[in-house]
C-alpha cells in the first residue's frame, strides 16, 4: 500500500481527522522530500506539504502526492488556517514534536500526541530501501577497507578518522551519519569516545565505529583491532573473543518473530558467563534506516518483536576502565528467508 494510505489508515483507526509531521526524515519517507525546513499535514483526503521560499524548487522536483504551500509567513501559521478552512479541530502531531508546535496550535485545536505513527511504516524496508541500505554498507565497508593498511602503531586516533571520513566521501556519501569513533587503549574503554591526538601504541585494542551513506540511508558497524605488542596478550584475545562469540549468538538468535529482547539476551548471557557482565552497559543493537538510531531497539527492556523487512545492528561489546574495550557491531536484515548479514569485513581478529 501507498505510504500515505497507510497514514490514512492509521489516522481513521485513531478517530483523528488530521496528522502534522514535523520530523523530516518522516516527511523525506513520506513524501520525497530531502530539504530541512517543512511541515506535513495528512487529512483523510488530501496531504498538505508546507516549506518556505528556498525549497520552493526542490519541493516542485521532489515532493509527490501533496499539495505543495509556500507560504510567505511561518509555516504553523499556514498550518493553522490550512486546518480552520477545513473545519476540522482534532489533530494528531507527532511524540517528538517541538514544543513550540504544540504551543502554537493548542488554543484552536484538540491536540493528540501520536507516538510511531511513521516510524512504525519505516521499521519494515522496502526493496528500494534496502537496496540503498546495501550501498551505504558498501560504501563504509571499502572505505575502511582501503585506509586498512594505515592503522598502525604511531598514527594517530584523530589522523584514522580523519582518513577514513574522507575515504567515506570519496566513496559517495554525501553526509557522514556520525562522528566516527576511533578510540585506542584506555579510551577504548569508553562506548562512545572521541578521537584525540593519542598515537596508537603497542598492546592497544582499538575500537572503531564508522557508518555510510547512500542517498539519505545509513549504515553503522564497528570492528575492533590489536595493535601488536604490549602486556596482556592473552586476555585481550579472550575479551574479542567472548564479544565475537556475543555478536554470533545474537545475530544467530535473531530472527521473524522473535523478540528483541532475547536477542539482547543471547549476547549479554554469553559476556555474563565469561565474567564480564558488568562490562556491557548499552543496548544490543538498534533498526538503521534513514536515521541512525530507530526502531527496533535490540534491549533487555525493549519492546519489539523483530519482523520481515527490519534492519538492525548486533554490537555487544565489553568496556573496562582503565584497560581498554572491544566492541563489534554487523548490521542484519530479516528477509523472507530469514535474517541476512549485511555487512561482510572479516571480524577475526586483527592484529596491526
Ligand atoms: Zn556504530
Ligand atoms: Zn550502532
Amino acid at each position: 500500500m501507498e505510504r500515505m494510505e497507510e497514514i490514512r489508515e492509521r489516522l481513521s483507526a485513531r478517530r483523528l481527522k488530521a496528522f502534522l509531521v514535523s520530523d523530516l526524515k518522516n516527511i523525506r519517507y513520506l513524501t520525497g522530500f530531502r530539504g530541512s525546513s517543512a511541515l506535513l499535514l495528512v487529512t483523510g483526503g488530501d496531504a498538505f506539504f508546507f516549506t518556505d521560499f528556498r525549497y520552493r524548487e526542490q519541493a516542485r522536483r521532489e515532493v509527490k502526492g501533496c499539495e505543495i504551500v509556500v507560504p510567505a509567513g511561518a509555516l504553523l501559521r499556514h498550518v493553522r488556517k490550512t486546518l480552520k478552512g477545513l473545519g476540522i479541530r482534532s489533530v494528531g502531531f507527532e511524540f517528538s514534536a517541538p514544543y513550540g508546535l504544540y504551543h502554537g496550535l493548542k488554543g484552536d485545536f484538540a491536540l493528540r500526541a501520536v507516538r510511531g505513527m511513521v516510524e512504525d511504516l519505516r521499521v519494515r524496508k522496502g526493496r528500494e530501501e534496502l537496496r540503498l541500505i546495501r550501498k551505504a554498507v558498501r560504501r563504509a565497508e571499502e572505505a575502511f577497507s582501503e585506509i586498512r593498511p594505515g592503522i598502525r602503531a604511531g598514527v594517530t586516533e584523530r589522523a584514522v578518522a580523519l582518513t577514513l571520513e574522507e575515504s567515506l566521501r570519496r566513496k559517495g556519501c554525501s553526509r557522514i551519519p556520525f562522528d566516527i569513533i576511533v578510540a585506542s587503549g584506555e579510551n577504548a574503554a569508553l562506548p562512545h569516545a572521541s578521537p584525540s591526538d593519542k598515537r596508537l601504541g603497542p598492546g592497544d585494542l582499538v575500537v572503531i565505529d564508522w557508518g555510510g551513506e547512500a542517498d539519505g540511508y545509513f549504515s553503522d558497524m564497528t570492528r575492533t583491532l590489536l595493535v601488536r605488542g604490549g602486556a596482556d596478550t592473552e586476555r585481550k584475545v579472550e575479551m574479542y573473543n567472548t564479544v565475537l562469540k556475543a555478536n554470533r549468538s545474537a545475530i544467530r538468535t535473531a530472527g521473524a518473530g522473535v523478540r528483541a529482547a532475547d536477542v539482547d539476551r543471547a549476547a549479554r548471557d554469553l559476556i555474563g558467563r565469561a565474567g564480564y557482565g558488568d562490562f556491557f552497559g548499552h543496548g544490543t543493537g538498534h533498526g538503521v534506516g534513514l536515521d541512525i538510531h530507530e526502531s527496533p531497539r535490540i534491549s533487555l527492556i525493549s519492546k519489539d518483536i523483530l519482523g520481515e523487512g527490519m534492519v538492525f545492528t548486533i554490537e555487544p561489546g565489553v568496556y573496562i576502565p582503565g584497560k581498554g574495550g572491544v566492541r563489534i557491531e554487523d548490521m542484519v536484515h530479516i528477509g523472507e528467508k530469514g535474517p541476512r548479514l549485511l555487512t561482510r569485513l572479516p571480524k577475526r581478529l586483527d592484529i596491526v
